[in-house]
């Protein structure tokens, strides 16, 4: 089939390749020309494991192509596949869709042929309805088609998880383009994943609804751990003594920093809105917002204890700061309140991140970037492990951190409670 994607990030980047690898034709559109120029160049804007290699690959067979000419990528495919950001908007918290409806204006202007128009970015319910109407201003309704169908991927495993889905959502109540949809997704539907067709409204609300749960789950589990501190508890073995329960399921049970990203923050805080706008309150997602808002300050205060609230010129090594392992987004990652905080109360951040420096610390005061774990362990007071990522889990800190008195303060529990002790080394986990 023949398809675009617009908006060639995270999610249009991938699943635009994928599509591309499984035997389809598809040009991803961005309005970045620089974007479009690196990926013509078989250079990739985004930290993702696995996508170089593939990108370069299908680029080389034609099946995947780059334009910043978005008319002539619509009139060239059949099927068009929104991927473009929905963030919150500036000072609300309402998804800001600016970038939706103009892209639905534009794709407008090049319908001349049926065209199916398919929304995988993240937006709130009664959008598809909203497109549905900007496109019916200028286009016969025989031409066109709006379906929505939410991405469930993951940064840093968004490959795999666009080839094995759990399932794939599409909301359309037309049956051709049910099928036509059906069709390009049967390659993933024959490898396992559950093919479920809704209304448009359902699949908006269905990504919404995952998001707001999945939140909810870590921050259920995150409340847990600040239990378990008082009481001398390992949260470790709660979330697997409530995770062996097959009514909870024991994913997304792991205690941390609180949840970050490009999605849970925002979403959380748009479904809230829509609630709102239908008259409905959503107060447990509400609550997790606001727990979620404070965990940053709970960890910080937890710092400051550690260090008996001497924090001033201490040292503080960051071991990785986006907002998760096997990726480069920094979006509300926990370490865009906590450096700054620590920064302003005297400490001396030194921070080491696999994917490199981070012009998001450039301001701030006291803040340097190491290039090894090594140099930005080394004379540490304490060490910060902030993100879970593979190059964190197995080290020898004696041999890294020449002071004798350094602390480990583990924020993903990646090490074990009792062989940090009879190492010797003064540490601290969340919930333990
Ligand atoms: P992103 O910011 O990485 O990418 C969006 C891209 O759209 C940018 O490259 C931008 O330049 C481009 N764009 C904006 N306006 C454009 C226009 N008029 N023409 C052409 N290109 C344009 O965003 P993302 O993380 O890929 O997220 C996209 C959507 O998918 C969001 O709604 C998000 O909530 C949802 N989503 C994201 C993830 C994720 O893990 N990032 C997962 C599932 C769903």
């Amino acid at each position: 089939m023949k398809l675009c994607m617009i908006g060639t990030g995270y999610v249009g980047l991938v699943s635009g390749v994928c599509f591309a690898d499984l035997g389809n034709d598809v040009i991803c559109v961005d309005k970045q020309k620089d974007k479009i120029f690196k990926l013509k160049n078989g250079k990739i804007p985004i930290y993702e494991p696995g996508l170089e290699e593939l990108v370069i690959k299908n680029h080389k067979t034609k099946r995947l192509n780059f334009t910043n000419d978005l008319g002539s990528a619509v009139r060239k495919s059949h099927l068009i596949f929104i991927c473009v950001g929905t963030p919150s908007k500036k000072n609300s918290n309402d998804a800001d869709l600016s970038q939706i409806y103009n892209v639905t204006k534009e794709i407008s202007k090049h319908i001349k042929k049926f065209k199916i128009i398919i929304t995988k970015s993240t937006v709130p319910v009664t959008t598809g309805d909203e497109i549905e109407k900007i496109i019916s201003r200028s286009v016969p309704k025989k031409l066109f088609s709006v379906v929505s169908n939410p991405e469930f991927l993951r940064e840093g495993e968004a490959i795999r998880d666009f080839i094995y889905p759990d399932r794939i959502v599409v909301g359309s109540s037309n049956k051709k383009t049910n099928k036509i949809l059906k069709t390009l997704y049967s390659p993933l539907i024959s490898k396992g994943a559950t093919y479920l067709n809704t209304s448009r409204r359902a699949a908006e609300l269905i990504k919404y609804s995952s998001n707001a749960f999945l939140a909810t789950k870590i921050t259920f589990i995150n409340e847990i751990a600040n239990l378990c501190e008082k009481t001398n508890i390992n949260v470790e073995d709660v979330s697997i003594g409530i995770g062996l329960d097959k009514r909870i399921g024991s994913r997304f049970l792991r205690a941390g920093p609180g949840y970050g990203g490009s999605c849970f923050p925002k979403d959380t805080r748009a479904i809230v809105v829509t609630g709102k706008k239908f008259k409905t309150d959503l107060s447990i997602i509400k609550n997790v917002i606001k727990s979620n808002e404070n965990r940053s300050k709970i960890l910080l205060k937890r710092v400051s204890k550690i260090l008996n609230n001497k924090i001033k010129n201490k040292k503080i090594c960051f071991l990785g700061v986006t907002f998760k392992a096997n990726t480069d987004d920094m979006r509300e990652s926990s370490s865009l309140t906590m450096i700054p905080f620590l920064s302003k109360k005297g400490a001396k951040i030194y921070y080491y991140d696999p994917t490199g420096k981070k012009n998001e610390f450039k301001k701030i005061k006291n803040v340097r970037y190491c290039n090894s774990i090594k140099s930005a362990c080394n004379s540490s007071d304490l060490i910060i492990i902030h993100t879970e990522w593979n190059d964190f889990k197995s080290l020898n800190f004696k041999n890294l951190v020449s002071k004798k008195n350094f602390i480990v303060y583990d924020m993903r529990n990646i090490y074990s409670l009792e062989k940090m002790y009879k190492n010797r080394i003064k540490y601290f986990g969340i919930g333990k």
